[in-house]
């Protein structure tokens, strides 16, 4: 498929400073789209000014949440280039969540070249200063005037850019943690594995609760017996246990990460033994007051590894690592930091160089 461009008439004016990009706030001058028509498949491929979508007010997206989306990141190199991290994984991972939410796949490798273009395309918004980045957000919804609640018959997928901040800005401080056992994310059979609007949604109430009481994330337990610890809002959880990384199974109620498959790698690589288990909330209590639990951080796009100083579970709390990155994590980060931004060898693959 072709994809057309549509020239911008009026290009906008870069952030001027790079050390205070925030997250998600400012847009690029272009975004990609394509449609799909029941009968038709996918056309009309194109990238055109950035600009507020006309949708039916009756479209299924906005009745029934059926919306997916993606995130990932493109680095600019120590040498000026471009590359992206693994996106072929965020474009298969799409076309999961599309098929859990009724909606239909897109060529993986079509999806990537939408990105490489766009990015080539936007190439002077990336953002130049240690840790920025610019972040893509594929997302399809389903539009077209239609009631009914069964699977849609039109969609559109589109790409938007978003140049973004460092998001250690005043150095690595370890997050608190509220581990919640009253709302629920996802159970076994849901929608917990699919990248899809009404998950997060769902999660705000806690999220925003938490915030009052001074943390900083929610860590949900599994939805059916409330014990297992499953994941942070949008971050995989990694525990140091014993010296092994410990993290739950991916088993339809998480969202498989591709930080954390990456980190997993890595860490086997680097001769840390891996265990993909259910870990109970009491098991970490005991580990922790045994001296055998010594870290625990998040993996996602967005903070990378993100260390977790305290976890909170019914007004017992354990700190961890002394409120300080652990040792595990910081060498972690640094090497797949190393691996996203070019300034270390990419043995795996993973690195997909733009310019
Ligand atoms: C996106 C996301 C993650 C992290 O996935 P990455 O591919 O590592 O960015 C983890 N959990 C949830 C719920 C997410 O939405």
């Amino acid at each position: 498929m072709d994809i057309r461009l549509i020239p911008t008439a009026n290009p906008k004016e870069k952030p001027k400073d790079e050390n205070n990009l925030s997250f998600g706030k400012v847009f690029t001058d272009y975004m990609f789209m394509v449609e799909y028509t029941e009968g038709i498949g996918w056309h009309d491929a194109r990238i055109q000014p950035y600009g507020p979508l006309s949708i039916d007010p009756a479209s299924p997206v906005l009745h029934y949440s059926q919306e997916i989306f993606e995130g990932l990141k493109a680095y600019r190199r120590a040498d000026g280039g471009l590359q992206m991290f693994r996106p072929l994984e965020n474009a298969k991972r799409m076309n999961d969540s599309a098929d859990r939410m009724c909606m239909p796949p897109l060529d993986p490798e079509f999806q990537v070249e939408a990105m490489c273009r766009l990015v080539k395309l936007e190439q002077d918004w990336v953002p130049h200063q240690p840790g920025t980045s610019l972040y893509l957000r594929p997302t399809m919804i389903a539009d077209g005037a239609e009631l009914g609640v069964h699977p849609a018959h039109h969609f559109l997928y589109f790409i938007i850019c978003s140049p973004s901040g460092s998001y250690y800005k005043n150095g690595m401080a370890p997050v608190k943690i509220h581990i919640e056992d009253r709302y629920v994310r996802a159970v076994k059979g849901g929608t917990g594995a699919a990248k899809t609007g009404g998950n997060y949604s769902a999660s705000l109430k806690a999220a925003f609760e938490a915030e009052k009481q001074g943390y900083d994330q929610v860590l949900w337990l599994d939805g059916r017996e409330n014990k297992y610890v499953e994941e942070v809002g949008a971050m995989n959880m990694v525990f140091v246990l014993d010296g092994k990384l410990v993290t739950a199974p991916t088993g339809g109620s998480i969202l498989p990460g591709i930080t954390r498959k990456s980190v997993l790698q890595l860490a086997q690589d680097m001769g840390i033994a891996v265990e993909e288990r259910p870990i109970a909330v009491e098991e970490l209590f005991q580990a922790h007051q045994d001296g055998r639990l010594t870290e625990a951080f998040g993996t996602g796009t967005a903070a990378v590894i993100s260390p977790v100083g305290l976890l909170e579970y019914h007004g017992r709390t354990m700190e961890l690592a002394e409120g300080k990155i652990g040792p595990i994590a910081q060498k972690l980060y640094d090497t797949l930091v190393g691996i996203q931004r070019g300034d270390l060898p990419d043995p795996y693959g993973w690195v997909l160089p733009l310019t």
